[in-house]
């Protein structure tokens, strides 16, 4: 196709604020390409500082109804939308897939892990009811209450666009506050389905908001008075740049950042096993997960065959559009988000070999037939990699699997816990004393027992230690209610006849 009469056809997303789609006033925009062709399918507005006000505003203005609305009848449109959501998923898994490239099926898993944060946030009424303790204090009763906080802001990245954004706001709307979110500029549509699904599910109008943009659009949500708490989720730098504004301005802070995900692999563990396990985990997605396992940390006599194993199931993973099938089989791994990503990647196995790691299977040049244009990368595989180069040190964020040597299982801790990433981790063994001194042992948010992304359920949080997270509560589950509620405490008497005269001094049981 002509790309000039192509380009005449490509629409501009639209935001969503107040229940309806709303035109950005700025003139700046961005493109969304499809990974798989390389062609741009639709352009994103970036929006400046009077279309964040609008939405903020949009939010404000349903916050005081939304918050006295009883938390069972916002539960019950929780519930219609988990519904929508399920009968929908086919659909926002294509969308993932059109703007991410990650394969259908991969797509469609990430829609359900999102689905069951919907779930979790059906019941959070009941982890919302306070405490009371009745006589205190002669005539004195106590009791606690979790409130919400007002209007919340969620700036997600491109690698999950259903799922990060459903980590956020149930939790957010089930605790009575409203919401404006900011998807990644790259994968801008699945946010726009959700909040259309909302508004049919019976939400309010205002109190879900979705505005687009890059950093403008972000400082000027970090720098509004009416936000009082920011999650993020993306890499580093930005999840700390965010923590310190965000913080700065008086804003309650939650911000995921990136992630060097390891496992560590003991002799006595089953080779194929761990092989068929480290295929997803390093490879799916295309690398593109903060979960993602990108270094194995292979101890003594476990290393040969393994890296063996690896080569061998690595090489015959089948690459293409995440859409297709080859024989009538799902692809394994589809393209990387953008040019600039396959090549920054396809850098770092440059690098590698530059330093000295030994290369030992080469995803650089792969080329898809019929999908020349398509951003697509095979699966690398270092082998005698060492803490101090920079495919060790970096997040690469692509199908680049590092393994190292020990000699110990204490030698494996210590090379982790000495990491500045500390998201996720796996230990592969039969032995529960090697298991239970790695879990005890190793300083990472998420450990998985041969479980190799152990991303937790819904009722439990998520989150990493160290560069991987700025500040103190992880998403969903318990730590995701606190964060979007603030407790108080009411001390209550109701004077009668026979009350003693209170007196001036501190008030004690005596
Ligand atoms: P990113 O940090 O580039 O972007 C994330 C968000 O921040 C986007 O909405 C983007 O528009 C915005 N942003 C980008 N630059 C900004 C700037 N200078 N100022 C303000 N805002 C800015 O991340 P990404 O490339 O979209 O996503 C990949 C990264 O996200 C990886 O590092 C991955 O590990 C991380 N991630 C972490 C988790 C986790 O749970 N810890 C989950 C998913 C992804």
């Amino acid at each position: 196709m002509n790309k000039a009469v192509d380009m005449q056809n490509i629409q501009t997303v639209p935001l969503w604020i107040g229940g309806k789609h709303k035109q950005a006033s700025g003139a700046r925009s961005g493109e969304v390409t499809n990974p798989a062709t390389g062609r741009v399918i639709k352009r994103v507005p970036f929006c400046n500082a009077a279309d964040i006000d609008a939405a903020v505003q949009s939010a404000s203005r349903a916050f005081p109804a939304w918050r006295d609305s009883p938390p069972l009848r916002r539960a019950r449109i929780l519930m219609r939308f988990r519904e929508l959501l399920d009968q929908n998923k086919d659909e926002l898994a294509r969308l993932v897939t059109a703007e991410h490239g990650k394969t259908l099926a991969d797509a469609g898993g990430s829609v359900q892990r999102g689905i069951e944060v919907v779930e979790f946030a059906m019941g959070i009424p009941h982890l919302v009811k306070g405490e009371h303790s009745e006589e205190v204090g002669t005539g004195v009763d106590c009791h606690s209450l979790r409130q919400p906080l007002g209007v919340c802001a969620g700036i997600t990245p491109f690698n999950f666009p259903v799922m990060v954004p459903l980590w956020m706001f149930p939790v957010a709307l089930a605790c009575g506050n409203t919401f404006v979110l900011k998807p990644s500029e790259k994968v801008p549509a699945a946010a726009m389905r959700m909040a259309e699904l909302l508004k049919q599910a019976g939400l309010p109008d205002g109190v879900f908001n979705v505005v687009h943009g890059d950093k403008e659009a972000v400082d000027a949500l970090l720098n509004h008075p009416d936000i009082k708490a920011v999650s993020f989720v993306g890499s580093t730098p930005i999840a700390k740049y965010i923590y310190e504004t965000a913080a700065k301005n008086g804003k309650r802070v939650q911000a995921l950042g990136g992630a060097k995900n390891h496992a560590v692999v003991l002799p006595d563990a089953d080779t194929e096993f761990t092989a068929d396990a480290l295929m997803g985990a390093a490879y799916g997605s295309a690398g593109e997960r903060c979960m993602a396992i990108s270094a194995v940390v292979a101890v003594g006599a476990a290393a040969d065959p393994l890296v063996a194993k690896l080569k061998e199931k690595a090489s015959q993973l089948r690459i293409g559009p995440g859409d297709s099938k080859v024989d009538g089989k799902e692809m394994d791994m589809g393209p990387l988000v953008t040019r600039a990503h396959r090549d920054k990647v396809a850098s770092y196995v440059d690098k590698g070999v530059a330093e000295g790691a030994k290369l030992v299977l080469d995803g650089r040049g792969l080329k898809v037939t019929e999908y020349q244009d398509g951003y697509f990368l095979g699966a690398s595989l270092f082998d005698h990699v060492t803490t101090d180069m920079t495919i060790y040190k970096d997040e690469i964020f692509g199908p680049v699997l590092v393994v190292l040597r020990a000699k110990t299982l204490d030698d494996a801790i210590r090379i982790i816990n000495a990491n500045p990433y500390a998201n996720g981790t796996a230990v592969f063994t039969r032995s529960g004393g090697a298991a239970r001194k790695f879990e005890r042992e190793i300083e990472v948010g998420m450990v998985g027992i041969n479980v190799p992304i152990p991303v937790p359920i819904a009722f439990f949080s998520f989150g990493g230690w160290r560069n991987s997270l700025f500040g103190d509560q992880h998403v969903h589950g318990m730590e995701g209610v606190r964060f979007y509620t603030r407790g108080k405490v009411v001390t209550t008497r109701w004077p009668d006849a026979n009350a003693l005269p209170t007196g001036l001094n501190m008030p004690t049981l005596g």
